[in-house]
């Protein structure tokens, strides 16, 4: 089969030629059918220090997936040859602390599929059925190839309670955008979308977002004040993971606000928590993938509503032999959401 494989240690990646792998009694070979390009693969395919202290080569990367099964292991058996999946990408142990209390989205042992195992960049791939997500016949594989992301948006938003809120949403990626989509969906008042890409800004304005500030230009502070009358935003979600943005989009919440934080740091960051946090009274929330399956649960409900359509935020669609166009395309931040159709 077709593999895309991290196999050097320096910016790029190979398609290669491997045998279709074996799977265990509890997984599923599926044939992938779509898979996104995510933050994390861009990681991986520059080799950055993210990729380079976490990742063992060689690996065939990529997670974000949905596909058909083609083979159910002896104790997947609630799946048959057939069915179209969805890919969870964190694999929990399903023995420890948080797996046994319902909390297996951080589990103390958790793999992530594409990261520690191999992924999805390939004509078939092994998925443990424990993450594996029956994908409705009205959700096609290149939308189901995004849910992962959009239910990190689900989640995101299910921390807070939006209705009738105003709600700031620092970084319109496709998680972003998705965020505010989700916020809105939920009955927001006035969703207020901040990045410093134009093209960012002007997709989360088609996708329904009802005001946008790019900070480069504006203060974004004084602009969500001039909105709420001085009082700041009642929801703050923090996804764009740069130390610098964090003060600022602290500024923009009223006291007594919930504050989401999503965006991965990296190192440590200088965060005046007397004035942002505890003066304020800020509801703080850490938030990480999906509460499986609750935000997929909600995230098939939300698509299927027919009150949403995150078609466009999928940009662009590439083969898998033009992945290096690929992922330096989503690596530029000029769009929305890259996925590769197989
Ligand atoms: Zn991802
Ligand atoms: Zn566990």
């Amino acid at each position: 089969m077709k593999a895309l494989i991290k196999d050097k240690p320096v910016r790029g990646a190979t398609l290669t030629d491997r045998p279709i792998p074996k799977i265990g009694d509890n997984d599923l070979l599926v044939k992938v059918r779509a898979a996104a390009v995510c933050g994390t693969d861009i990681h991986i395919y520059q080799w950055n220090e993210y990729a380079s202290s976490r990742i063992k080569l060689p690996l065939l990367f990529g997670h974000e997936y949905a596909a058909d099964v083609v083979e159910v292991g002896k104790n997947a058996g609630h799946f048959k040859k057939g069915d179209r999946v969805a890919a969870e990408t964190h694999i929990p142990c399903g023995h420890c602390f948080q797996c046994t209390t319902g909390l297996q989205h951080i589990c103390r042992d958790m793999q992530i599929i594409g990261v520690h195992t191999d992924g999805a960049f390939a004509e078939y791939s092994v998925l443990p059925a424990v993450c594996a997500w029956k994908l409705d016949p009205g959700i096609s594989y290149e939308i189901g190839s995004t849910m992962e992301p959009f239910g990190i948006g689900v989640h995101a938003v299910s921390k807070t309670k939006p209705a009738g809120k105003k709600v700031v949403v620092y970084g319109c990626g496709p998680i972003g955008i998705y965020a505010q989509m989700v916020a809105k969906f939920s009955g927001a008042e006035c969703v207020i979308g901040v990045d410093v890409a134009k093209e960012r800004l002007s997709l989360a304005k088609q996708m329904g977002t009802d005001v946008v500030f790019n900070p480069k230009e504006v203060s974004v502070a004084d602009e969500v004040n001039k909105i709420t009358k001085g009082f700041g935003a009642d929801i703050v979600i923090e996804l764009t993971g740069n130390k610098n943005v964090v003060n600022d989009a602290s500024k923009c919440l009223r006291r007594g606000g919930d504050m989401v934080l999503v965006g991965l740091y990296s190192g440590s960051v200088e965060w005046d928590l007397v004035n942002n946090v505890i003066y304020k009274e800020a509801n703080v929330f850490g938030v990480t993938g999906r509460i499986m399956w609750d935000s997929w649960w909600t995230a098939q409900g939300i698509l299927l509503s027919g009150k949403v359509d995150v078609t466009p935020v999928i940009t662009h669609t590439f083969k898998l032999d033009d992945y290096d166009q690929a992922i330096q395309t989503a690596e530029s931040a000029s769009g929305g959401k890259v996925v590769f159709k197989l």
